[in-house]
């Protein structure tokens, strides 16, 4: 090895999802088992920037697997994406001796990564931590699975009162830039429609969903709707409905924060376990700027300039899938 790896820190940013405390878990105890030293950076690049650090134990970590949320919590920190912000974070790197860092989180958690691992000649690795499944070079992120079945769960509530009454149900999915959630969800749910940012316009989108309802006789459709496909959100998309179809009786539903939370389903436990353990394992192969993928049920190593900037498109058979399932 060219150098050794004493001491790392592990630190979740950006928006929280279900399986972080897994990750932190898996990767403090992986880190350990290596003699390697763990602090725990609390609240993102912000606690690096602050000097919010502790060390970490195996006990810090222990009866945390089963929770949601991230025990280090998270944080947005405008000051990171400074580079006077970032020579802060790496004055409190140099004090506390750590010689590599473990960030959970997203794109944003992501590109700040690779230029701190470049500005300060420091092995950086990323494990992909977000619920909207948005990052080129991995099937799935630690979180989406978790995501999806609770849209899922909720979804199927609300056809409950759908099927009670001649109306269109519209739900609005989370999702960034992304339509995973948004459209696995309407599969796994039954739903009419997706209406997401990677296929076609809203009214189009909308046309064919409200056609598959009548043309099956349905008194009532639910369609999905990603929080970023039209401007203003499910308001604006209910606006276009009355708009073309006046006497069609319209509800909505913001799903908005309970599709972070709750206890990580078992892939997620796994993912994030499996992802925690390779973090460590990929400092020893000497790895310095990669997110740790999962493709084809394997662990992989991708460069943290593609995770970010290449991107990922939802699959066209599941696009396909939705539509004539809904039929
Ligand atoms: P999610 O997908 O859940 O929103 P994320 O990691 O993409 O997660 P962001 O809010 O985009 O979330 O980014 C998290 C943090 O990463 C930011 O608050 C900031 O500190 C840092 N960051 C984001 N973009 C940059 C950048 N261009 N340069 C430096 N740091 C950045």
């Amino acid at each position: 090895m060219a150098y050794q790896i004493k001491t790392i820190g592990v630190l979740t940013s950006g928006g929280d999802a279900p399986g972080m405390n897994a990750a932190i878990r898996a990767v403090t105890r992986a880190a350990l088992s290596n003699n390697m030293q763990v602090k725990g950076i609390y609240r993102g690049y912000k606690g690096l920037i602050d000097g919010e650090v502790a060390s970490f134990t195996s006990e810090n970590v222990s009866g945390i697997i089963q929770r949601g949320g991230t025990i280090l919590k998270t944080a947005r920190c405008d000051e990171f994406r400074t580079p006077e912000g970032r020579k802060k974070a790496y004055e409190t790197v140099v004090k506390e001796g750590i010689d590599a860092l473990i960030t959970i989180g997203g794109d944003g958690t992501f590109t700040g990564a690779r230029l701190f691992s470049q500005e300060f000649d420091m092995p950086v690795i990323g494990l992909p931590g977000t619920i909207d499944n948005d990052l080129w070079g991995t099937d799935a992120t630690i979180g989406y699975d978790t995501s999806l079945n609770t849209i899922m769960s909720c979804v199927d509530k609300i056809r409950d009162t759908a099927t009670s009454h001649e109306r269109i149900f519209l739900v609005e999915v989370m999702g960034r830039d992304a339509g995973f959630l948004t459209l696995n969800a309407a599969i796994a749910s039954g739903s009419e429609a997706a209406v997401i940012p990677e296929r076609a316009t809203v009214l189009e989108q909308l046309e064919v969903a409200i056609g598959h309802g009548i043309r099956k006789s349905k008194n009532s459709s639910i369609v999905l709707v990603q929080e970023h496909a039209v401007e203003g959100g499910v308001a604006a998309v209910e606006r276009i409905i009355k708009e073309n179809n006046p006497h069609y009786e319209v509800r909505s539903t913001i799903l908005g924060h309970l599709q972070r939370g709750g206890a990580p389903t078992a892939q997620d436990r796994i993912l994030a376990s499996r992802m925690g353990y390779a973090a460590i394992q990929a400092l020893l192969e000497e790895q310095r700027s990669v997110m740790i993928g999962i493709q084809k049920n394997e662990i992989c190593y991708v460069p943290l300039s593609k995770a970010i900037h290449e991107k990922k498109d939802v699959k066209q058979d599941s696009w396909q899938a939705l539509q004539i399932l809904a039929i």
